[in-house]
């Protein structure tokens, strides 16, 4: 018998065989969220997105609870428990099908739970993560303001005592979830530095208009967040963490998620492309029969599962308690960049189709502009990496 008879066939869809390092357990939740998104934002998507609105979305939150999306990698409260590899691989099903549903997830999972379930009292824990672990309610998480982005330790909100209370005042910009929440994590300046605060968002003094017009995202609700004089009572703040360390831990687990979700989206965009190119004839053949349509797919391929690789490395070191976060710096830095690049070629590849909602493909792009932004835009990865590499500091 030769060698090559008993190797395994080649996998179009898997060309390096990384199923392999999949078990049982991750595969039954790669399936589960897979055919959840077939089922419940695939047939609808591309009309959210015209519309720019995410109908629905109490109960999608729901049924993403039902199925332990909802702070997936947390333990105990409700959450699921699952391995960082196995939340990674649900994140990229749910990007594949929509980078407004991951947003929905991570921001719920990774930024309002994780921030909770980290940094909260147990009271705090017990208010709010079996609900919010259910979908029954929603979380969103403020640090970004209209002036700090990229800089949030100047941030203006702030948090002042008065008698054992706290009196919150500050805006947020282009904060997910924010109009649906329940309960937002509120990041703002004490007399001690930043501290986090979970806010009932039906506290007199808070309120949180939708952002429209947005032309990325838009199956994805986006809000500010305007707080008033919100008077809190001294339970409020989350007692774990004082200073920038706080939101920054948090959102070094969702960038985590990113690093996968990205390449959900990436995914998406290739098998697209394969198929119109194995349909669409020019010259009298299938376009996909030319050597540079080829080449466009080897390239795309090449990148896509190089970028799941990295994932899923990224994600086994998690689990070890071993992820730094200039490793997710790497990792985000990455994969949405390629992702993006991946998505711009497929759209080549469609020719006019490729502008046309009818394929997921310009959606998935234009998605890719805000995850390339949000979490940390390309230059601070790339200065958190430059750092790393010359121990010279060159954010100011
Ligand atoms: C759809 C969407 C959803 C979002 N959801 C949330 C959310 O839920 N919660 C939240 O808190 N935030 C959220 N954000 C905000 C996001 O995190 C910020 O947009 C991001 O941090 C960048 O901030 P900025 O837009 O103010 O850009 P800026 O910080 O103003 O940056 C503008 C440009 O300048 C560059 N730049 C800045 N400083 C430097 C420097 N030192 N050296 C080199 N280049 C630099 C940046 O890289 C960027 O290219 C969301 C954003 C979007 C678009």
């Amino acid at each position: 018998m030769s060698a090559s008879s008993t190797l395994p066939p080649f996998d179009p869809a898997d060309p390096l065989g990384i199923d392999d390092l999949l078990d049982a357990e991750d595969l039954a939740v790669r399936d589960t969220v897979r055919s959840w998104a077939a089922d419940r934002v695939l047939p609808h998507i591309a009309g959210w997105y015209e519309s720019g609105e995410l109908p629905g979305i109490r109960e999608l939150a729901r049924e993403l609870g039902s199925i332990g999306a909802l702070g997936m990698s947390l333990s105990g409260y409700g959450c699921a428990g699952a391995s960082a590899v196995q939340y990674g691989l649900a994140c990229l099903e749910l990007e594949a099908a929509d980078s407004g549903i991951r947003s929905l997830v991570s921001v719920q999972g990774s930024l309002a739970m994780y921030a909770i379930h980290r940094f909260g009292s147990e009271e705090q824990k017990q208010r709010w993560l079996p609900r919010m672990a259910a979908g029954e309610v929603i979380g969103c998480f403020g640090l970004t303001e209209p002036d700090h982005g990229s800089d949030p330790a100047s941030m203006r909100t702030h948090a002042k005592r008065d008698g054992g209370d706290w009196v919150l005042n500050g805006r947020k910009m282009w904060i997910t979830n924010g109009s649906v929440a329940g309960v937002a994590v509120v990041w703002a300046q004490t007399e001690d530095g930043i501290r986090g605060f979970a806010v009932p968002t039906d506290t007199p003094g808070f309120s949180a208009p939708e952002i429209k017009h947005k032309w990325s995202l838009r199956a994805s609700v986006t809000s500010e967040l305007v707080l008033d004089d919100v008077r809190l009572p001294a339970d409020a703040v989350l007692p774990g963490v004082t200073g920038l360390r706080g939101p920054l831990s948090c959102l070094s687990h969702a960038r985590y998620g990113i690093v996968w979700g990205a390449m959900g989206a990436a995914r998406s965009c290739l098998e697209a492309a394969v198929d119109y190119a194995k349909s669409r004839e020019q010259f009298g053949r299938p376009i996909g029969g030319f050597q540079l349509t080829q080449a466009k797919l080897a390239d795309m391929a090449v990148e896509l599962h190089k970028g799941i690789l990295l994932a899923h490395h990224l994600g086994r070191r998690m689990d070890a308690g071993r992820l730094r976060p200039e490793q997710v710096s790497f990792g985000k830095l990455n994969n949405v960049r390629e992702a993006i690049e991946i998505c711009r070629t497929a759209r080549t590849i469609l020719g006019a189709n490729g502008i046309s909602l009818e394929y997921p493909v310009m959606r998935h792009a234009t998605n890719l502009e805000s995850v390339l932004t949000y979490e940390g835009t390309v230059e601070m990865h790339q200065l958190v990496l430059g750092k790393a590499l010359t121990g010279l500091d060159a954010f100011r």
